[in-house]
């Protein structure tokens, strides 16, 4: 199960983005893309043009499959040159605003992804399908997105614009704040549920599953909303949830206020006693990520963000599916904290720990567990949404920093069970 957890595939961009090697200096503004997108689902052709400013330094990285036509800067035309697959190095760039327009076939299915085909396109990061800039900079986009009339287009933006033409289908999007990702996901075989309620629009689609499931889905969702907004404050990307059970198997990712999952696993969960609470802990997991994404995700500080997120899941499933659920999953917990394969504190553990999971995930949901009946469960939301208000749209947050807050609001005893707690080399519990 929890190889399928959407959240562990969220270390693999931080991994990514961390392998991408520097090339060239900083720039201060947020890159701004303008890309223009025709998919062909039948062929598995894409034909893209895009505007990106100000223009990377000199490098950026493309899909080695998808074949450049063209650069341009300021209306000349740029030489480049592809240094390995992915990688482009263009010379002499004289001009802010880059054009480029390339094309090509996505035949194979990327990262059991990302894929196009007749049933489902489905465009993110993992198939380097737009020019990714180096360090995996955050950028705002613009996407214009063509595809055939009967496909129904979801993205990560805000639709702005949807125009029908010929058997086509136009839809415009505007990101809603700065992300490193733009994912486009168009099936002819996706049905949708959407309700606006209290200013949150929640929207759901699926292709297989029950649409009794799916209304019910919808509505702990829009519930759950309203419980994380009362424990915390309210969210960073307000009033939208986005959550897509692709017609596909693999894992699943998030890109606020989009959530992508496997609906092929969603429908294996079905069978199994406690999989709908299961599905919904996932998905809970997932909308806590609205709150939680205040620490780096590429340092070991990520514990902040994937125990919070995780705790904040755990305790809405609690609420809603009862004890005896809650109860396996702190026995689960426990059984993979028990089974560590390395002695790594929690808050030292990198990315590429093979205890990463358990360290950030599940250790740390034991750990705010534990301090919940210490502390009282009100106190401690105390912390959190002072943390929240504070550091939302940023990931300033570090472990100190934590503890600090912690100190000042639960006082130093709490402090020192915490930090005992995240820098114990061997997990043990209190
Ligand atoms: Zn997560």
């Amino acid at each position: 199960m929890k190889k399928n957890k959407l959240s562990l595939w969220l270390p693999l961009i931080a991994v990514l983005i961390m392998l991408l090697p520097a090339c060239g200096k900083k720039k201060i503004q947020i890159p701004f893309y303008r890309l223009d997108v025709r998919v062909e689902p039948s062929s598995g052709k894409i034909e893209c043009n895009v505007n990106i400013r100000p223009a990377p330094d000199s490098c950026f990285y493309l899909d080695g499959d998808l074949q450049i036509n063209r650069i341009k800067a300021g209306g000349e035309e740029v030489p480049f040159r592809r240094e390995s697959s992915s990688k482009v190095v263009m010379d002499g760039l004289k001009h802010d605003n880059l054009q480029i327009e390339y094309s090509g076939f996505l035949n194979n299915v990327m990262s059991g992804v990302n894929m196009v085909n007749p049933d489902l396109v489905e465009l993110a990061l993992y198939a380097t399908w737009f020019p990714i800039l180096e360090g995996g900079a955050l950028f705002e986009f613009e996407l214009n997105a063509d595809l055939p009339s009967d496909f129904i287009t979801i993205t990560n933006g805000r639709l702005q614009q949807k125009r029908q033409y010929d058997n086509r289908m136009l839809t415009a999007w505007v990101s809603f704040k700065p992300g490193f990702d733009i994912v486009l996901l168009a099936s002819p075989h996706l049905r949708q549920v959407s309700e606006n309620q209290n200013n949150t629009n929640v929207e759901i689609y699926y292709s297989k599953l029950p649409r009794d499931y799916i209304l019910a889905k919808k509505d702990s969702l829009i519930s759950g909303m309203a419980q994380f907004t009362t424990f915390y404050g309210p969210p960073r990307v307000k009033g939208h949830l986005r959550y897509v059970y692709s017609p596909r198997s693999g894992w699943g990712y998030s890109r606020i206020p989009l959530f992508v999952v496997s609906e092929e696993y969603a429908l294996s969960l079905l069978q199994e006693e406690f999989g709908q609470a299961r599905d919904f802990h996932g998905a809970a997991h997932e909308m806590a990520h609205f709150w939680w994404s205040i620490a780096p995700t590429n340092t070991p500080d990520d514990w902040i963000n994937e125990g919070l997120a995780e705790y904040s899941g755990f305790r809405l499933s609690e609420a809603c599916f009862g004890r005896e659920f809650a109860d396996l999953l702190v026995r689960e917990y426990r059984e993979h904290a028990a089974a560590s394969e390395t002695e790594t504190a929690i808050a030292e553990t990198v990315s590429s720990s093979p205890d990463r999971y358990v360290n950030r995930y599940e250790k740390t949901t034991l750990l705010f567990i534990e301090a919940r009946s210490r502390y009282g469960s009100e106190q401690l939301d105390g912390v959190l949404k002072t943390l929240h208000t504070r550091f939302a749209g940023t990931q300033n947050v570090t472990t100190a920093i934590f503890l600090d807050e912690v100190e000042k609001q639960l006082g130093p005893d709490a402090s020192a069970f915490f930090k005992k707690t995240l820098y114990r080399k061997k997990w043990v519990e209190e």
